[in-house]
């Protein structure tokens, strides 16, 4: 393999006319004095073999020094291996003693330089996905989008990539959509290829297990110290090769209190749309991330600010469009508050849950209609969080196990009503009671004032004792605020 040549005055002299008209150049960044291009191999091989190697990244270097990293040095820096979990840095020693590169990088660095506690650790190494599974016992091969390798410490798992390189080498074989989106996107790289195909730069510093320093190729640590969320390379494309990245802008500016880049933020609110070819079931996992991190007010402020959010929940969006006795809705955002509350307490959170706080606003909407048909209470709510529920997995799916508990929740909502005799005990003991209740209390404390005595009543019952509550439950009228059932309106028949 001849070696890549360098040049320090421009592309021109290595570019024959022949050449120029069919290589493609891809200038990254501008300002930045490096090119990449992916020239046909089979002609380059031919015309030009002292210019050919093996397909994969070339640079063409356009000063003496490009490309070179910032490093900051272990003194410069405050990430200190007390704060790296173990299993980490065992992964990342037992990968150095191999002869392997290895980094912690991501989420992890980010975290740790802004002095916050990281919520996982990522590596990234050389080392192929089989050589790393090699390595440890403990750990096994995934993959759904491309190869990582999972190696478990107890129920801590550290995830370990090998370094992937961008699109620009593989053009051909990258699995790239006519709308710019990447549906595979696993051909490796070495490092420098790793930091440059990562979303935004401060996810894209690289701890160095080998001598402790931060090594940073895309000016992320200038970014965190400004308090700037930037995407590497053309925010447009970026986001059409990967419109999830949008969704993840919005979670770090969310979470972080980070500023999106002017550039980085100019696209979105046009872009929104590719939402909808992302995969149901990853706007699963990104929704999980987005609301039940800790930041779900701000997140959903920002979601709703760039108009993303009605392409994850479109019909809540225009519930939420519309205004409610002359107000806003207010239960999604309060919601969202006591979730936040719940996590900073260390409470456990359930997308079931989240999903009953989400969705509600049309499933009100819907089972008002089908009251007025004369379904009861409990038909109507079925009924319209069946359909609800049905529409919107089209869009984010949400797994049976919760979907299930999450129509629990609603139907208890005209349970919760009847609840003279033995009903109120009946109820007390079922396992969704908890998360009615706790649904009941918002929808009072967000417009529907009416059920604020119902809400008083199952909070009462609750602080009692079991003398009084059977006392509580005799003393409700039987049919208690059971609304009265109309007779249903007889079907046309067809035909
Ligand atoms: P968190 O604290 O939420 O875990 P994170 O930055 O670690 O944040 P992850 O989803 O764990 O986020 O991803 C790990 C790293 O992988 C990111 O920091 C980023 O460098 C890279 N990454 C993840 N998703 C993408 C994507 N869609 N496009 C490009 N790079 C990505
Ligand atoms: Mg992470």
């Amino acid at each position: 393999m001849s070696e890549v040549p360098k040049c320090t005055r421009g592309l021109e002299p290595l570019l024959p006319t022949w050449e120029a008209s069919v290589l493609t150049i891809r200038r990254r960044e501008p300002g930045r004095k490096k090119c990449y291009y992916t020239p046909p191999w089979g002609l380059l091989k031919k015309y030009q073999p002292e210019y050919y190697c093996e397909p994969q990244l070339l640079t063409i270097e356009l000063t003496d020094k490009p490309g070179s990293p910032n490093v900051i040095p272990r003194p410069e820096h405050i990430i200190t291996r007390t704060n790296i979990c173990e299993s980490a840095l065992k992964v990342l020693y037992r990968l150095k003693a191999a002869g392997f590169e290895a980094f912690l990088v991501g989420g992890g660095v980010r975290d740790l330089l802004l002095g916050r506690e990281p919520k996982d650790f990522d590596i990234a190494t050389n080392a192929l996905p089989e050589e790393v599974t090699g390595l440890f016992r403990n750990s096994r091969l995934i993959g759904r989008r491309f190869k990582l390798v999972h190696v478990r410490f107890g129920r801590e798992i550290i995830e370990v990539a090998t370094f992937r390189s961008g699109h620009d080498a593989a053009s051909d074989d990258m699995g790239r959509m006519e709308d710019g989106m990447i549906l595979r996107d696993n051909v490796y790289g070495n490092l420098e290829d790793d930091a440059w195909r990562r979303d935004f730069t401060i996810n894209s510093l690289y701890y160095d297990i080998r001598d402790f320093s931060v090594v940073d190729y895309t000016g992320g640590v200038s970014d965190l110290e400004k308090g700037v969320l930037r995407i590497i390379g053309d925010a447009e494309q970026r986001y059409l090769e990967d419109p999830v990245r949008m969704l993840r802008a919005v979670r770090f500016a969310a979470k972080l209190g980070f500023r999106i880049h002017a550039d980085s933020e100019a696209p979105i609110t046009r872009l929104g749309d590719r939402l909808e070819a992302v995969p149901a079931a990853r706007l699963f996992d990104e929704m999980l991330k987005l609301f039940l991190s800790g930041y779900a007010v701000e997140t959903f402020e920002l979601l709703r600010h760039y108009d993303l959010f009605r392409y994850l929940f479109p019909e809540t969006d225009d519930c939420l469009a519309k205004e409610e006795k002359g107000f806003p809705h207010m239960l999604v955002a309060k919601g969202l508050l006591n979730t936040d509350d719940r996590v900073a307490e260390g409470k456990p959170v359930t997308p079931a849950y989240l999903f009953a706080v989400l969705l509600w606003e049309p499933v009100r909407e819907r089972a008002e209609a089908l009251l007025a048909e004369g379904f009861s209470e409990v038909q109507s709510l079925q009924r319209a969080g069946d359909e609800v529920i049905a529409a919107q997995t089209q869009r984010v799916s949400l797994p049976k196990r919760f979907s299930l508990q999450t129509r629990e929740i609603w139907t208890m909502q005209a349970r919760l009503t009847r609840r003279n005799g033995k009903r109120a005990e009946r109820l007390f003991a079922q396992a969704r009671f908890r998360a009615a209740y706790d649904f009941l209390l918002l929808r009072a404390d967000t417009g529907e004032d009416e059920l604020q005595p119902l809400a008083d009543w199952w909070t009462e019952y609750q602080e009692v004792n079991i003398d009084n509550r059977v006392n509580m439950a005799q003393q409700v009228p039987s049919g208690g605020a059971r609304k009265k059932r109309r007779r249903r309106r007889k079907k046309v028949a067809q035909g």
